[in-house]
């Protein structure tokens, strides 16, 4: 039977169209459309480097849109692992991941390959603490916050700071996202390290709907830190996303906004960037309640900031940190002296998720089991693990005896 076309090989694969290697003209053919990228602004997302600390519900969605943008390198840095109850708002993850319990580092990157195989994703299953974190995050052009602590987001400040990389703060929680971006202070003098440098730009972008070339700043004019905003992390427990709940919409929206700040950054155009700490409410309904969105300025750093001005970096050299110890065989003691705790509103803020719980859904599985408080501590189990906490916010942890298992658990129920 002769062939419909006379010029193709009569042994070609007719799916043989579906397996051409997709070019990067195919892929980021919109994107490059727009005038606030372009060409130029592409390559220089390719030869970008970005890290993306926590890889939560925050770090999927700011690493799924980085990836499909083209960033040409992600560090993906996560000391946690996929569970059930993440699957609502962690774009990235899906159940086989859950039932695995896959670290969400790896399953991230095995999902971005999916999707984009031409970039590069580098996974690390560690905790962020000031150990590691020069190994870590050295030479990257960028760090994204996407952790669910202020001990974290103070050791990034006090990084980015010392090493003059910028940083974006992000935030989801109930219903409110936040963000802000963080282009630190270059040193003044001496020996001290010079600020990273981005990629440039070859040609002069355009602003979008306009013809008129942008003039460029040689470099970022600095803004406050998060130490200038926040001279000390909150105190007393800190609602998380565990007791207070959230809406993947409002995760979404953190990510959407600080990858945006991000596409502005590493396309050499600093001077587009928001220099406000910028906070909205889905659920409030008008912006007249002044409720639904607020902006604070963070346009210059504070002289008198105990990092940015006076380069102490506490955090780095461990003193922010609570004081973690391994105790007997399989506990893990975390010291909170700084931070007492009142027990019996704890014990009310963790009911709503206890077994105990009459309001309770029957086919609702409860997050926490057997919860008992009296004056001096409070004690609940989580599957194989039973914290108890004191009144001078000192919890043992036993049923484990990895660090990270312990803090996360500290973490999502007590506050960071
Ligand atoms: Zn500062």
């Amino acid at each position: 039977m002769p062939s419909a076309n006379p010029t193709s090989p009569p042994e070609q694969n007719p799916t043989a169209v579906a397996t051409r290697p997709i070019t990067d003209p195919d892929r980021y053919s919109r994107q490059v459309l727009f005038p606030g990228i372009g060409a130029a602004g592409q390559h220089l997302l390719a030869g970008a480097h970005v890290a993306i600390v926590g890889v939560g519900a925050t770090g999927a969605a700011s690493a799924s849109l980085l990836a499909r943008a083209g960033v040409g390198t992600l560090s993906l840095i996560d000391r946690d692992f996929v569970e059930p109850s993440n699957l609502h708002r962690q774009v990235l993850f899906d159940e086989a991941d859950a039932l695995a319990s896959l670290p969400k580092a790896e399953a991230a990157r095995r999902k971005i390959l999916l999707f984009n195989s031409s970039i590069r994703v580098l996974p690390h299953v560690v905790d962020l603490v000031p150990a590691n974190i020069h190994d870590l995050l050295s030479g990257v052009h960028l760090v994204l916050d996407a952790t669910d602590n202020f001990e974290t987001r103070f050791l990034i400040n006090d990084f980015a700071v010392q090493g003059t990389v910028p940083w974006i703060y992000a935030a989801a929680i109930g219903a409110t996202a936040a963000t802000m971006n963080i282009l630190p202070r270059p040193p003044r003098s001496g020996n001290l390290p010079q600020p990273t440098r981005l990629p440039q730009p070859s040609h002069v972008p355009h602003l979008p709907g306009s013809q008129e070339p942008v003039p460029l700043p040689d470099a970022w004019q600095p803004t406050a830190c998060l130490a200038c905003l926040f001279p000390a992390p909150p105190a007393g427990p800190v609602e998380t996303c565990d007791t207070a709940g959230i809406l993947s919409t409002a995760v979404n929206l953190a990510a959407s906004i600080q990858v945006t700040e991000a596409l502005k950054l590493l396309t050499g155009q600093p001077h587009l960037l928001r220099r406000t700490l910028l906070s909205f409410d889905l659920w409030q309904p008008t912006l007249s309640s002044g409720l639904s969105h607020s902006e604070v300025s963070a346009t210059a750093p504070d002289p008198d900031c105990l990092v940015c001005g006076h380069r102490i970096f506490a955090h780095l050299a461990g003193e922010g940190r609570p004081h973690i110890t391994l105790c007997g065989r399989n506990s893990v003691q975390i010291h909170e002296h700084h931070r007492p705790v009142d027990l019996a509103a704890m014990h009310l803020r963790l009911s709503r998720h206890a077994d105990t719980n009459p309001k309770m859904h029957p086919d609702t599985p409860a997050d926490i089991q057997d919860l008992r408080s009296n004056d001096l501590l409070l004690r609940f189990r989580r599957g194989p693990l039973t914290l108890t906490l004191f009144g001078d916010g000192r919890a043992v942890i036993q049923g484990t005896s990895d660090i990270a298992v312990a803090r996360t658990l500290y973490a999502r129920f007590i506050g960071s």
